[in-house]
């Protein structure tokens, strides 16, 4: 069992020890049985995850109402993201994005010398939702969507039905890549899974996936596309052999079966976000609603200055986000983390710092 909310246990970082909230990780560490399975493994581990492999296919084509043929796993969802890039690049094939995501998606694109199309955020950097569709439209080669949502750096979500009509229509050579590496830690009601519509038959999607955030397994290297198996047979050919981390893909098994851990990775998130969203408030700093492991807030001064300062009380933040440059992102960490940061951001404010 889990002992929630984890206000006791308070952090005191160092030099070689800092806060690390810079790259929107798990704090928590790994469920305890998934450690142990991928402790387990490492005898094993001079083997191919030959058998293990087809079990985690079929684990998460239940997970999502689909065929094991309908998954791909993949080493971690960046290769996702590479692949199902690569598999639909065609020479005149553009990329739509919204100005501020995540950027591992125009960085492949640029690597397939697609045509990158960034689409202009609506205030609060919302997505342009519109705006994409349109962008689609009025251009006549073949498009890749790529939607990051809840999105990376925002930690912002919109409502499945709001492309749902679109995607349904079939638009003309288009293909939508739906990144929700941090799906599992949305509250808004509004929000769903694309998986759903996967299940129903659409061809022209293909969710991404990954064991790094709510599982807490960044290091150990596991994702997976969720599609047709049609577009599953295509992405396939780019990854590189279908051999995974054996320790990953023990752990991965594991951990999709610790619904305990789960629910209190999540609840962890809540109750840091709530230490966070207090602190920012008190502070009188502008932040978009969180849906994710991280916060997007206004810088309270220049950025860079802002993170030194935090650096100095070895609290580690995001980089710069261009063209949110005023901006911050900060992760998640445990809620004795969070106290600590929110204890220095305070004194900070008392000494006029920011
Ligand atoms: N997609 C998004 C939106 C992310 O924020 C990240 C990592 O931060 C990734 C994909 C890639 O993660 P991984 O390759 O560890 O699955």
């Amino acid at each position: 069992s889990y002992n929630l909310p984890m206000l006791d246990k308070v952090v005191t970082p160092d030099v070689n020890n800092p806060v690390r909230l810079n790259f929107n990780e798990n704090a928590l560490g790994m469920s305890p049985n998934a450690k142990q399975a991928a402790i387990n493994a490492v005898p094993k581990a001079n083997r191919y995850a030959k058998a293990e492999i087809p079990l985690l296919n079929k684990r998460l084509a239940k997970h999502h109402n689909v065929d094991e043929s309908q998954i791909l796993l993949t080493d971690g969802s960046s290769e996702g993201i590479r692949c199902s890039i690569a598999a639909y690049a065609k020479p005149d094939t553009q990329l739509v994005i919204p100005e501020l995501t995540y950027g591992d998606g125009e960085h492949f694109a640029k690597i397939y010398n697609l045509r990158i199309n960034k689409v202009p955020c609506l205030p609060d950097w919302q997505m342009d939702l519109n705006g994409i569709q349109k962008a689609v439209e009025n251009y006549k080669g073949p498009s890749i969507v790529y939607l990051v949502n809840p999105n990376n750096p925002t930690s912002t979500v919109f409502a499945t039905k709001e492309i749902e009509s679109w995607i349904k229509s079939k638009p003309k050579n288009t293909i939508f890549i739906v990144d929700e590496a941090y799906a599992e830690f949305v509250n808004d009601p509004a929000y769903k899974s694309v998986d759903y519509l996967i299940a129903q038959g659409c061809e022209n999607i293909i969710l991404l996936k990954t064991f790094s955030k709510i599982h807490a397994m960044a290091g150990l290297r596991v994702g997976y596309a969720v599609s047709s198996i049609e577009n599953i047979e295509n992405i396939t050919r780019y990854v590189a052999g279908e051999k995974l981390n054996y320790c990953g893909v023990c752990a991965a098994l594991t951990s999709m079966d610790d619904q305990a851990f789960l629910t209190y990775s999540k609840k962890a998130v809540d109750v840091s976000r709530q230490i966070m969203e207090n602190v920012l408030s008190d502070l009188g700093l502008h932040y978009l609603k969180s849906e994710t492991n991280f916060m997007f807030h206004k810088s309270p001064i220049d950025l860079k200055a802002y993170r030194e300062l935090m650096k100095n009380n070895f609290i580690l933040i995001g980089r710069d986000f261009a063209p949110a440059t005023e901006w911050c992102r900060i992760s998640l960490g445990t809620p004795g983390e969070m106290l600590y940061v929110a204890n220095i951001m305070r004194g900070l404010k008392e000494k006029g710092k920011i």
